[in-house]
């Protein structure tokens, strides 16, 4: 899965890539799912959510280059994946998920891998969470029509974010850097998410 879907794509650096070898993806997802666990493309983990295609976790990843002393934030905990390979490059992990029976699953997957910096909270992410504020890192694993506001507030001086924004079914993703109070943007390409519902994204 690295060298074919994640190296052949342009993703360098070498702890992301670690990471993704280490991190054993069957183990979060369901029946009868897990047997394409490897495979190039997103899958579904019940709720009508889905664990991201491995590439574009890479690249997320990537974007917000964790290091080990980050305190890095993700909306959108579906199976606790994302969180899991985030939680072997940075300090701590927070995580928020909507729908209590996902944080479950995601609890239980990173409680089964020793995820112990991972810190699972169940809210509308859309309002980040505060109480563990400001993050070097965030990452929206749901499509929005704009970053939440709140989540920019949330960014410590030279955080990162990374988010796919734009309509219900293609955004684009995009990365933002703050500096100095500056905020600047770029563009990193088309890409499909599950909706982010919450007072600052999509309406239920
Ligand atoms: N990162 C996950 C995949 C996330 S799928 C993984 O590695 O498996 C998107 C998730 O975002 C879903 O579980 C959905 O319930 C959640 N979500 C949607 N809106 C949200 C919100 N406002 N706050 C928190 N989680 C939200």
């Amino acid at each position: 899965m690295v060298e074919r879907q994640i190296e052949a794509r342009g993703i360098r650096d070498p702890r992301v890539l670690a990471a993704m070898r280490d991190v054993p993806r069957h183990l979060f997802i369901p029946p009868p799912y897990d047997r394409s666990a490897y495979d190039d493309c997103p899958l579904p983990i019940g709720n009508g959510q889905t664990i991201s295609q491995p590439y574009i976790v890479a690249l997320m990843t990537e974007l917000i280059h964790p290091s080990p002393h980050d305190n890095v934030l993700e909306i959108g905990a579906g199976s606790g994946y994302q969180a899991m390979i985030l939680a072997m490059l940075s300090k701590k992990v927070t995580t928020v998920e909507r729908i209590p029976a996902v944080a479950d699953l995601a609890r239980g997957n990173l409680a089964a891998l020793h995820g112990d910096n991972v810190e699972i909270v169940i809210g509308d992410g859309t309002c980040g969470w505060q109480k563990n504020a400001p993050y070097d890192g965030i990452i929206i694993t749901a499509a929005t029509p704009r970053v939440p506001s709140p989540l920019i507030g949330q960014m410590a001086e030279g955080g990162r974010l990374v988010a796919p924004v734009g309509g219900r079914e293609v955004q684009e993703l995009i990365a933002l850097e703050k500096r100095g109070g500056t905020v600047t943007q770029k563009l990193h390409g088309g890409v499909r998410f599950v909706p982010l519902i919450g007072e600052y994204g999509w309406g239920t």
